[in-house]
């Protein structure tokens, strides 16, 4: 509110817009607060003390306050895109209306005045009302104009549960494949969301009959298997490894595949990891109780995140029970173990080799079953019957 005053006292329009008017008037959490306003950048950086360009060419000046930050864009209008992505440049305008056209949805197109009065253009509250997704304009064109536009669509399904008013689902279905033309960066970013919507099953089936799935990053082959996904009963997905994680359960492919897809998804090293361990795990749990040494390969936040996921195939998850075992383990990692290689080269007197990491190797797992004492007398009694058979 200081902002939108501060603007207004200079002789500037100043409003709240996008997905923060939305969620307020859907009773659901907000979290990033957009600002539009007929000041150009130079005048907002004039009004506030601290200012940060974060886009500065698109218009949008972070205001630094001491409790928030809040992005300040200047009402703009978008022309000429040629390639189905990002316009090829903006032209900044004193009007709000102009900058309403440009956007998504017509739930996105909405803005509220200081005076708390919405205003609808585009008759978005009537569609919040109906829980309708309608473009703001030709959707033809819109979807033409960029087509990211479509996957934040289906992602907007499954978070809202909204229906795709049928011009708009239509023009998804014709305009599909200009999808390919979008960075898999931005199509990742709300195939995510889409997966973590509390209406993903809606979400899902309308990503398979739009048919943008075959656009999708290694997706082309797996319509049945992203219905398979649908099909799982359960609350939202709360993170974004359980999602990738219960899709590729889904997809049944090897470790190798699962590395190559995520590879083309361009999801981090860490979360491939992450997620090539959990799909193995999820699917022993399925079938057995959690043993030591699951447990202690997994590590305690991975096999609690792969315990959550039982609920989506109708077990029930018992995350105190696995806190317990995990804590009962007989050591956490290598560097409980109490004998090192170091020990192992001081007692027996082979050449330097693989013997030392498969010896430890096995003293881990022994002592991680419980089978062996976690003392140096018992590591080194066993080593000796270990390397007796090994090394003959
Ligand atoms: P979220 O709650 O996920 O942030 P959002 O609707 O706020 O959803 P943002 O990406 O933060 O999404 O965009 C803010 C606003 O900018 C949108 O509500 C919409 O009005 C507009 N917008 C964003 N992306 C596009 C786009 N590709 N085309 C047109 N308008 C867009
Ligand atoms: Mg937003």
């Amino acid at each position: 509110m200081p902002i939108l005053r501060t603007l207004q006292e200079a002789g500037y329009e100043a409003y709240f817009v996008g997905g923060s008017v939305r969620d307020i008037l859907l009773n659901k959490p907000i979290h990033d607060v957009d600002i539009a306003t007929s000041a150009f950048p130079a005048e907002v950086k004039e009004l506030f003390h601290r200012t940060i360009d974060v886009g500065i060419d698109h218009g949008t000046v972070m205001v630094v306050t001491k409790e928030e930050t809040y992005e300040v864009t200047t009402f703009r209008t978008e022309s000429t895109y040629q390639d189905y992505r990002r316009p090829d440049h903006v032209e900044f305008v004193r009007s709000l209306k102009e900058d309403l056209k440009r956007r998504d949805f017509t739930i996105n197109a909405l803005a509220v005045g200081i005076d708390g009065e919405v205003i609808d253009l585009f008759d978005g509250l009537a569609d919040l009302r109906n829980k309708i997704l309608r473009a703001v304009g030709n959707p033809h064109e819109r979807f033409h104009e960029d087509a990211l536009r479509m996957m934040r669509a289906l992602r907007f399904v499954s978070q809202l549960g909204f229906t795709l008013e049928p011009q708009t689902f239509e023009a998804i279905q014709e305009y599909h494949s200009l999808l390919a033309k979008i960075s898999v960066e931005r199509i990742n970013v709300e195939f995510v969301k889409l997966m973590m919507g509390s209406f993903r099953e809606a979400g899902l089936h309308s990503l398979v009959e739009s048919e943008c799935y075959i656009y999708c990053p290694g997706l082309r082959e797996y319509g049945e298997s992203l219905l398979a996904f649908a099909d799982l009963k359960g609350p939202a997905i709360p993170t974004e490894r359980q999602a990738w994680t219960l899709l590729m359960s889904r997809l049944k492919m090897t470790p190798e595949a699962m590395r190559g897809f995520m590879k083309e998804w361009k999801c981090s090293n860490q979360l491939t990891k992450e997620v090539i361990q959990m799909v193995p795990a999820l699917e022993f749990r399925l079938v057995h109780e959690w043993d030591n040494w699951s447990l202690y390969q997994l590590g305690r936040e991975l096999a609690l995140s792969v315990e959550y996921l039982l609920q989506y195939f109708d077990h029930e998850p018992n995350l105190a029970k696995v806190r317990l075992l995990y804590q009962n383990l007989p050591m956490h990692s290598l560097k409980d173990m109490a004998l090192k290689g170091n020990d192992l080269m001081a007692h027996f007197d082979y050449p330097r080799g693989a013997w030392i990491s498969s010896t430890l190797h096995a003293l881990e797992q022994e002592v991680v079953e419980g089978r062996l004492k976690n003392n140096n007398e018992s590591l080194l009694a066993f080593a000796k019957t270990f390397l007796e058979e090994e090394m003959t």
